[in-house]
Order: structure tokens, then C-alpha cells, then sequence
């Protein structure tokens, strides 16, 4: 989709540090990391919010990509969060949905 941050990083006309890629979705690092470790999961069809979404399968793999990816940088053991905000009270930023995924420090709780 066009003006969409997250459609350029796929198509490559905005680098991102890419952690994985396969045919139905992409992991990069965030650009402001909020923990020592954090990286986004998104599907490579473009889906504005979790509002829209209706694929199970693709939910899924954004959910076991992200403890593949956490397993492959060594912290998926010590544990992390897995967040995907929804619209403005969500704090949502980017219409492409995207599964964060923070580690390398503990979480607190409840979050902001
Ligand atoms: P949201 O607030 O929508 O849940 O999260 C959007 C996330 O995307 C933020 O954590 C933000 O740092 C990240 N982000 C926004 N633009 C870019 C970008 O161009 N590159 C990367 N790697 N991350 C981005
Ligand atoms: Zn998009």
C-alpha cells in the first residue's frame, strides 16, 4: 500500500535491519528500540489494524515467528512481551499491523 512505512520496508525502499523474512511475513528491528532487545513481526499483506484482521494462520505465524526470531537472539528463555496495539487508544502509530517484541530487561506491569 502506498504511504505506508511498513510496506516500504518490504518492498526495501526503506532499509530496516531485517532479522527474517519468508514468503508471508518479516521481522526487523525497531527503529526506537523501548528495551534492550525489539524487534516487530509483520505480515507481508498489508492489514491496517488487528480490527481488520481475519486470517487465524497469519496471526499465528506472526505469534511463532516472534519466539523463533527471540530463540535465534538468546532471549526467548529469559522471556520477553509480545504486544500489538490497536487504533489511538491502543497507541497504535503505524496502520500495518505489527507484533513487538521486547526483551533483554523485565517488564513491568500493568503497562503505560
Ligand atoms: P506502534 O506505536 O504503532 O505500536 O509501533 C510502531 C513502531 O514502529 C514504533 O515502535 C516505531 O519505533 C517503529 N517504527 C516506526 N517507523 C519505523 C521505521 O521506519 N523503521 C523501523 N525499523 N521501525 C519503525
Ligand atoms: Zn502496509
Amino acid at each position: 500500500m502506498e504511504n505506508c512505512i511498513f510496506c516500504s520496508i518490504i518492498s526495501g525502499d526503506i532499509p530496516a535491519e531485517i532479522l527474517y523474512s519468508d514468503e508471508k511475513v518479516l521481522a526487523f528491528r525497531d527503529v526506537d528500540a523501548q528495551a534492550p532487545e525489539h524487534f516487530l513481526v509483520i505480515p507481508k499483506e498489508h492489514i491496517a489494524t488487528a480490527n481488520d484482521a481475519t486470517d487465524e494462520s497469519i496471526m499465528g505465524r506472526l505469534m511463532i515467528t516472534a519466539s523463533n526470531v527471540a530463540k535465534e537472539l538468546g532471549f526467548a528463555e529469559q522471556g520477553y512481551r509480545l504486544v500489538m496495539n490497536c487504533n489511538s487508544d491502543g497507541g497504535q502509530t503505524v496502520s500495518h499491523i505489527h507484533l513487538h517484541c521486547l526483551g533483554g530487561r523485565q517488564m513491568t506491569w500493568p503497562p503505560g
